[in-house]
């Protein structure tokens, strides 16, 4: 079983199955070409069960054409059945351990949206806290939803 199989279960109670790899292709590039843009690949590989999507590759969002690109750590649906995740930006100079603790809250922080979760602006601690590409909100968060997240779930 792999690592965010065993968190997914065991946050949510949800069986997960590890899906075939499928491909970036370069038509989900972003704007800059440099990277891919989250939105893209949720409607290229939007599903009807549950899915989370796990990259290597740097992703990117920009809302609308006008509105500046940027890194992030994953995108969602929200609420929906779909989202990513991405190690690239969870990686820099930290241990692999350091890697999979970032990236276990940024999935359950994802699939939260997918289940139709606002951002917590009451708990820092709370994975729902919206990161906005600052990985040091990332590591305040402990693997936990607070009391009023975990009410908006039920
Ligand atoms: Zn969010
Ligand atoms: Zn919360």
């Amino acid at each position: 079983m792999t690592f965010l199989q065993q968190s997914v279960h065991s946050f949510y109670g949800y069986q997960c199955v590890v899906k075939p790899a499928v491909p970036l292709t370069p038509n989900l590039l972003a704007a800059s070409q440099t990277r891919y843009e989250a939105s893209k690949i949720l409607l290229k590989y939007n599903s009807r069960q549950n899915l989370l999507l796990v990259t290597t590759q740097d992703i990117a969002h920009r809302k609308s054409a006008t509105q500046p690109e940027y890194g992030i750590f994953g995108l969602d649906y929200r609420p929906g059945t779909t989202c990513v995740v991405s190690t690239f930006r969870l990686q820099r100079h930290v241990s692999r351990a350091k890697m999979l603790e970032r990236l276990e809250k940024v999935a359950l922080h994802e699939i939260g949206h997918n289940l139709g979760l606002p951002h917590c602006t009451l708990n820092k601690h709370c994975m729902m806290q919206a990161a906005q590409g600052t990985i040091k909100q990332v590591d305040l968060e402990k693997v936990w939803f607070c009391e009023a997240c975990r009410a908006k779930l039920r």
